[in-house]
């Protein structure tokens, strides 16, 4: 076995867990109909069939399946059961997530440390003793509950916006009694609920305590006094979790309004809580986990191996593939569908608009998309034009349901603008997903020819039942005069750290800011020129404020014209109309176009007529991201 450390069991209190992989429990979005046919969203039948050895609940998703506001009320327990079943069907452990969060109030305030702006922008009310302890007794209830139900283990979520956070947080706790003021006032009410709630369910009772190293919030907390109030109450607790940032919508703190502190973005680091978390391994004697990012089996073995942790906890990269834990311990990883940190899945990113994976078109549609595709009936002759995500991804589904595919490529190489993701920093999830595309068409019965042109003649002698059009999308070339001076921004890819000097980048789309971004790190002089009014407009919520923060973070962040436009590129340099309507000459080493990609329609509509069984699918029918290319050429294909 590849992973002999990650696969070894660990004891956690009164029980044993068969690995060390725990699947995090997942924020639900609340306007999908939950049943527990479909989970809406949580994917708990594929993680507990997937091999995690605990599969965690929070108490707010069970609620919701069970359609009352508590998980264990009379009229909840049918479903709350069957739940429980479902997680710990592969001989996984049940655990159930408690919230340690301020109630909020008719009027919208809410409970926090002190009078003042919560951290949602909105009224934050003072907490008072007894106040603070009915939360503590509502958590003791819960757990009590939980454990009496039949919950193996109970995670207290202590980090992000709990309580914990807010009180330790002197940006928000004023207090002057003594919750407030010095360090050991700040944790004194986090302590006493933990303590409270280990009395509560005794001391063989297995307590996961989630935190944050840190909020990334100003005049919030450190590391050290994180590690403080852990070794505080390391006697209370068996195993802590260690996470990362805040849920902040708004309100005062307006630089942080997304969480992209606790589901990181293609702008983290993998497992950025790991230092972290090894120290509180090394200065403590609590097991610790960590979670954030966690996505590489290789990484995780270092990890255990080296004893900086005990345990992973994976959150998205279970979305992406819920089977990662049976896949890795069966040293099949080339098989593990790479998440893309893309953040489409949570709900907030697109604000319910597409709830959606890129890479995994059964998440949250459980019910119509089988884990294994049937055969067809009769296998049918499937070409498919175009060798991107989206034609990869249909001769996947359709070689699973038996079809003999022929797919044809123009180019020598298969993986269509995903060849990009061979350049820059923050493309490896990417490129990993490409790899992991074209090694599993490898291994199938798909004949891909390259350097294939297709033509209509061409297809219409292979005689296919079905065909699949997925050629593409070109990127625009604008009508600005001088555009000849100019070159496609991606052209730069291979080249990046040969580029040097004054760059000028036309349009602050997503690939136009990520070049940005890419170039200003290797030390150039970049401005980007953007008529909207903020970069990467069209990308998902989560993903904008990730590209903001990694800009805000940077060294040698580029410079932003929002609101400008170009009027002429010249061979030294770009004339601008900036958002005042002044004119401004920018030299320029290199220009380099990013305004965005036209479907190959044209094309696309010269093979319709040689089989009635025709679907154009990718950028060529509308272009997007790889959510759409995946999502929509599976359908297609598992339908043929
Ligand atoms: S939607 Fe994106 S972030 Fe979410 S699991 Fe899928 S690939 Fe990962």
């Amino acid at each position: 076995m590849k992973y002999p450390k990650l696969f070894s069991p660990l004891r956690v209190n009164s029980i044993m867990l068969k690995n060390r992989v725990i699947a995090a429990p997942m924020g639900i979005p609340r306007a999908v109909q939950l049943s527990t046919t479909n989970y809406g969203g949580l994917s708990l039948p594929d993680k507990s069939l997937g091999g995690a050895a605990v599969v965690a609940v929070s108490e707010y998703a069970l609620s919701g399946l069970a359609g009352e506001r508590e998980p264990f009320s009379k009229y909840a327990r049918d479903v709350s059961r069957e739940v429980l079943s479902v997680m710990g069907q592969a001989g996984g452990m049940a655990m159930l997530e408690i919230g340690f969060h301020g109630d909020i109030h008719e009027d919208g305030s809410a409970d926090g440390p002190s009078d003042g702006v919560h951290f949602t922008g909105g009224r934050m009310r003072a907490m008072t003793r007894k106040g603070m302890d009915q939360k503590i007794g509502e958590m003791c209830r819960k757990a009590v509950e939980g454990k009496a139900f039949g919950f193996d283990m109970v995670m207290l979520h202590f980090g992000h916006d709990s309580l914990c956070s807010l009180f330790l947080s002197p940006v928000w706790n004023r207090r002057e009694d003594e919750y407030g003021g010095s360090l050991e006032n700040r944790t004194r009410f986090a302590r006493e609920a933990l303590r409270a709630v280990r009395k509560a369910v005794g001391p063989d009772y297995p307590l996961l305590v989630r935190v944050s190293r840190e909020l990334k919030v100003p005049e919030s907390y450190t590391e050290d006094d994180m590690l403080y109030f852990i070794r505080s109450v390391e006697d209370d607790m068996d195993i802590v979790n260690i996470s990362c940032g805040m849920d902040c919508y708004g309100g005062t703190i307006d630089k942080y309004v997304a969480n992209t502190y606790a589901h990181t973005t293609i702008f983290t680091p993998r497992m950025y809580n790991l230092d972290f978390a090894a120290r509180v391994k090394r200065e403590s004697k609590v097991l610790v986990s960590v979670v954030g990012g966690v996505a590489d089996p290789d990484a995780c073995e270092k990890a255990i191996a080296e004893g900086k942790v005990d345990a992973v906890m994976l959150g998205r990269q279970l979305v992406a593939d819920p089977y990662w834990p049976q896949k890795a311990m069966e040293d099949r990883e080339e098989d593990i569908v790479p998440c893309l940190r893309c953040l489409n899945c949570y709900h907030i990113a697109t604000e319910h608009a597409n709830t959606q994976c890129s890479v995994n078109p059964r998440f949250r549609r459980e019910d119509r998309v089988p884990l294994c595709l049937s055969k067809a009936d009769r296998a049918k002759r499937v070409v498919i034009v175009g060798g991107g995500p989206a034609g990869m991804k249909g001769a996947l589904t359709a070689a699973e349901r038996g079809h003999q595919i022929i797919l044809l490529e123009k180019s020598g190489r298969l993986g269509g603008n995903l060849c990009y993701a061979d350049y820059g920093d923050h493309k490896a999830d990417l490129k990993k997903y490409r790899d992991y595309l074209i090694n599993q068409l490898a291994r199938t019965t798909v004949e891909v020819r390259l350097n294939t042109e297709a033509t209509p003649e061409l297809v219409r002698n292979l005689a296919p039942d079905a065909l699949m059009v997925a050629v593409g999308a070109d990127f625009i070339q604008p009508p600005i005069p001088g555009a000849e001076y100019a070159r496609q921004a991606v052209s730069v890819y291979p080249e990046l750290d040969r580029v040097r000097g004054r760059i000028v980048i036309v349009g602050g789309g997503a690939i136009g800011s990520e070049l940005a971004l890419e170039l200003s790190d290797r030390g150039n002089d970049v401005t980007v020129v953007e008529p909207q009014g903020a970069l990467a407009k069209k990308s998902n919520w989560l993903y904008r404020h990730g590209l903001n923060n990694a800009i805000r973070e940077s060294g040698n962040p580029p410079k932003a014209m929002l609101g400008s436009a170009v009027k002429e590129i010249r061979p030294d340099g770009v004339v601008v109309t900036d958002q005042t309507g002044e004119e401004r000459f920018l030299p320029a080493d290199h220009v380099l176009l990013s305004v965005g990609m036209r479907p190959r329609k044209d094309l696309a509509f010269s093979f319709y007529g040689i089989t009635p069984e025709t679907a154009m699918v990718g950028d060529c029918k509308r272009v997007a991201q790889v959510l759409e290319a995946t999502n929509d050429s599976y359908f297609i294909a598992a339908n043929l």
